[in-house]
């Protein structure tokens, strides 16, 4: 049996992509109401219909820890700190740190980066 891969029609996406941001959107709203074990499996839900039709939901990252699935409020259960030119989010819940390098524009720092390497590296997605 060979296991091809196979091209997802954009209905296909376009229900997948729906389907994520009404759960996103029912995370969001458990959470306010203090249910943050059901925001937790919206969550779940919604990632695992995204990543059954291999779907990437960047616009979502942001809402929710990589590591341990939890609702994340800026504020309430996660805070973001900036630091040269870094933005570094942590999760209360778990503790995960996620660094997202912001647009050059906005950076100050010195000409010479030495890990500049694998820029990409660890910092999709925070
Ligand atoms: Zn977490």
């Amino acid at each position: 049996m060979r296991r091809g891969y196979k091209r997802r029609p954009a209905k296909v996406l376009r229900s997948a992509r729906e389907e994520v941001a009404r759960l996103f959107a029912e995370a969001e709203r458990q959470f306010d109401a203090g249910r943050k074990d059901l925001a937790r499996r919206r969550v779940r839900n919604a990632r695992r219909a995204a990543m059954k039709v291999q779907l990437r939901i960047p616009e979502h990252w942001h809402r929710y820890c990589r590591r341990c699935d939890n609702y994340l409020k800026q504020g309430v259960n996660c805070t973001i700190r900036i630091r040269k030119g870094i933005r570094i989010r942590r999760c209360l819940e778990c503790g995960a740190v996620r660094r997202k390098i912001m647009r050059e524009k906005s950076v100050r720092a010195p000409p010479t980066h030495p890990n500049s390497s694998s820029p990409r590296g660890s910092v999709r997605g925070a």
